[in-house]
């Protein structure tokens, strides 16, 4: 298999929790390496801008106020079928459906505040990855 790319945001519920480190660690674990990663606070415009594909779905006013309450960390991250490694380490988007060890349903707090961001595929890896980082500022 080879190695690819994907994005993940450390989203506000867990940055005000002081879980920055605790969440990289299990993305680690899982065998993914940071090549990339900011704190930034959101703006509208950004989040408004990242999550349009949900701009008609009902909680869209909530997950962009939440995404843009406190920051966040945008990541790169590498490894052995980077997409489909992080969505399984991440869980399930509702961290009550979400298997035991993964991110979500060991700190995540609702379907809202769910800790994590990941792409969902590779074509959208490289739409998200290009929305907040230079190409200089990967590193791998
Ligand atoms: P993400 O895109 O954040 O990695 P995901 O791909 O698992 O998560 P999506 O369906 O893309 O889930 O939804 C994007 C985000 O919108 C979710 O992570 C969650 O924070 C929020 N969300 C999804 N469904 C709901 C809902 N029913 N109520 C509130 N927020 C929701
Ligand atoms: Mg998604």
């Amino acid at each position: 298999m080879a190695v690819t790319r994907t994005f993940s945001i450390i989203k506000p519920d867990a940055t005000r929790r002081n879980l920055t480190g605790a969440v990289t660690k299990m993305l680690e674990d899982a065998g993914l390496r940071v090549v990339a990663s900011k704190r930034i606070h959101m703006t509208r415009e950004q989040a408004e801008g990242f999550y349009g594909v949900h701009r008609e779905r009902p909680f869209f006013g909530e997950l962009v106020d939440f995404m843009m309450s406190e920051p966040v960390v945008v990541q790169v991250l590498e490894g052995e079928d980077a997409v489909a490694k992080n969505r399984e380490v991440m869980g399930a988007t509702n961290p009550a459906d979400a298997a035991s060890g993964t991110i979500r349903k060991e700190l995540a707090l609702s379907i809202g505040e769910n800790t994590v961001h990941g792409s969902d595929s590779e074509e959208n890896a490289a739409i998200e990855i290009a929305f907040f980082f230079k190409p200089e500022e990967i590193v791998g």
